[in-house]
């Protein structure tokens, strides 16, 4: 897959080089190229934002160096790629996004700063190739460079081959299957014993069944602690009949 990043702050993009992603990159499975947004600016000051239209306070990110930068990449690759604008007026970022852009063969990121990029960049591009308006959370953070590192994490893990372990992600809270509305319960190592607290036994039972039947209920429980509305909005014929003795 190629992830394709364009930032004023490429620097903020460097935890792409370490742990699994990094390794990814290693390794081949991911050709990430971040880029500077000021390569594609012509005056002496570099500049990529300017004043709104309309007034209020804050800047907004310029056109014309998105517009130059978003064609030079475009250009640079075959195929069409994804982009994924981040910024919290977009749709949630959800585990079925993540595997839905797992699928795609190249993402291109537009993390911006300020108070966004003007607004006829996203209609110029959603005209030509897929844009995705993506939000991480209902917060506001002051650039999009670290819901960028997070889509890019959340996505890279489920490349086959990413993970030690293929089946690493099947358990995990809202991977798709029989849990999928699911919270992931508590996990134990060893030893056995640490400051007087135990494991539960079923976990040392050795019995599939039970031990299945255990990670379920606590992923209800947690679910319904945390969670409640994971339940209010799941499909009545995922629960069975010990779910709603719960
Ligand atoms: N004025 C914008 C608004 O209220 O929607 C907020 C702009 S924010 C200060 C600057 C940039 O940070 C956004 O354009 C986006 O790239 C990024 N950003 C901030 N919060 C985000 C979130 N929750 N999800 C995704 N991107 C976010």
């Amino acid at each position: 897959m190629r992830l394709d990043v364009v930032t004023i702050f490429p620097e903020y993009l460097e935890p792409l080089n370490v742990s699994l992603v990094g390794k990814a990159r290693a390794r081949g499975q991911l050709d990430v190229r971040v880029h500077d947004l000021r390569e594609w600016t012509h005056d002496k000051h570099n500049t990529v934002d300017d004043t709104p239209y309309g007034g209020g306070p804050g800047m907004v990110m310029k056109p014309e160096p998105w517009g130059e930068a978003l064609d030079s990449i475009i250009e640079s690759g075959e195929g069409q790629p994804t982009i994924v604008v981040p910024t919290p007026s977009g749709k949630p970022f959800t585990q079925e996004l993540a595997v839905e852009l797992s699928e795609k063969p190249w993402l291109v990121f537009t993390p911006a700063r300020y108070e966004g990029i003007d607004r006829r960049v996203i209609e110029e591009y959603a005209e030509r190739v897929d844009v995705r308006e993506v939000s991480i959370g209902d917060y506001v953070l002051a650039g999009g460079e670290a819901p960028v590192l997070v889509m890019v994490e959340a996505v890279a893990r489920l490349l086959p081959g990413v993970l030690g372990n293929a089946e690493s992600h099947r358990d995990d809270s809202f991977a798709p299957g029989a849990m999928a509305d699911l919270l992931e319960g508590p996990v134990y190592t060893k030893p056995p014993e640490w400051r007087g607290r135990g494991i539960p036994e079923v976990l040392l039972s050795g019995h599939h069944g039970k031990i299945a039947r255990w990670r379920r209920d606590e992923a209800f429980r947690r679910t319904a602690v945390n969670r409640p509305d994971l339940l209010e909005r799941a499909d009545p014929g995922a629960f069975d009949k010990k779910d709603r003795e719960m």
